[in-house]
């Protein structure tokens, strides 16, 4: 499928890689009809005026079937979701985006959708495989036996399915990418929904323009992790969803770095040399995971490439323009 010519409904445009998308796509001349998120549109990190911005709960199936009206492809983010600090706490809340994926499901099958991409996650794999910072690269069968991360784990894992199930017995092709931690400009930074990569530019900056100095770190700082760029993302969402790819895919970077080396890579572009503290009891998620691309690479020839040095420089480069607008740093 070429998705020129095609309509597309983008789910979750007002968050980070939804609004992203919207933009990416609209420059690419595709033809974005429609955005709908649950924040007002005022709250969202990018709107663009030539789409139909819509203010919905996707939980509720009548808004569901007004979002998928005369789609030809919807592309579903949305999802009530956060760094560790927000999915560890707060489980029910993941797995009640379980029904903005039924829901969405069911509208796209009514509405006669020809493709439906699904934007998964890494926290589907099994939490054994996961147990140390020496990490084998997680490929795709390496989500079952199934032993998600609670909650907001399990929640993709079934609304996986249910995309494999709506394909088989109902005919709607779906797509479905295993994103591995995105990062990037026009993303959360602060509030208790954000993730590593932003957070610890957040903290940087806060110690830098402080003088303060200090910095606290969730964990022992040894756990690893891989970063996406937002581009990288945007990339193989399409790639994937212009594919005949028919089961879900690792879509995340393979640069393994421990947290530590994140702060290290902040701190080289801050130009700071910061006192660290560990705070052990705090969410931090599995101790290694990393995203095999063996799939990836057969079936598109092509992997998420962008170094985490320079996608992080253009991150803290937004992050501290944003705290500068907000006054939360001195000038
Ligand atoms: P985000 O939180 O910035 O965007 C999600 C958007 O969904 C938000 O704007 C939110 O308001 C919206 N939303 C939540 N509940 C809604 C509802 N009931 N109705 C309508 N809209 C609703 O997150 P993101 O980083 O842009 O992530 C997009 C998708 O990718 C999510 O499904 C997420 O689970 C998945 N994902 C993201 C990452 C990552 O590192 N960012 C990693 C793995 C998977």
């Amino acid at each position: 499928m070429n998705l020129k010519g095609k309509k597309a409904v983008i789910c979750g445009a007002g968050g980070f890689i939804g609004g992203h998308l919207v933009k990416k796509l609209l420059a690419d001349g595709v033809e974005v009809v429609r955005a709908v998120d649950i924040k007002p549109v005022e709250e969202w990190y990018q709107s663009s005026e030539d789409v139909e911005n819509l203010t919905m709960d996707l939980k509720e199936k009548e808004s569901c079937y007004k979002a998928a009206r005369g789609a030809d492809v919807v592309v579903q983010l949305a999802a009530d979701m956060g760094g560790m600090g927000f999915i560890e706490n707060n489980k029910a809340l993941c797995m009640l985006s379980v029904l903005i994926n039924t829901h969405m499901l069911m509208a796209a099958r009514d509405s006669g959708v020809e493709r439906f991409f699904y934007s998964s996650s890494a926290c589907v794999y099994n939490g054994e495989k996961q147990k140390s910072p020496e990490v084998v690269p997680l490929k795709e069968s390496d989500a079952y036996p199934a032993l998600p991360e609670d909650g907001y784990g399990w929640e993709k894992l079934f609304s996986e399915r249910m995309c494999r199930h709506f394909e088989e017995d109902f005919g709607l092709e779906c797509r479905v990418a295993r994103f591995h931690n995105v990062y990037g400009p026009l993303g959360t930074w602060e509030g208790g929904r954000e993730k590593a990569p932003a957070a610890i530019c957040r903290k940087v900056l806060e110690a830098k323009h402080s003088g303060s100095r200090d910095i606290e770190i969730w964990g022992d700082g040894k756990q690893t992790r891989s970063f996406m760029y937002i581009d990288d993302c945007l990339h193989g969402i399409r790639a994937i969803l212009e594919s005949d790819i028919r089961e879900p895919i690792n879509l995340g970077s393979s640069e393994l770095v421990t947290i530590n080396q994140l702060v290290d890579i902040v701190e080289d572009i801050a130009g700071v040399h910061l006192k660290r503290s560990y705070k052990l009891d705090a969410p931090k998620g599995v101790n290694g995971r990393n995203s095999d691309n063996t799939k990836i690479m057969e079936y598109l020839g092509w992997e998420p490439s962008v170094r985490l040095r320079d996608g992080m420089a253009k991150t803290y480069e937004w992050i501290e323009s944003e705290m500068l607008v907000n006054t939360r740093l001195a000038a």
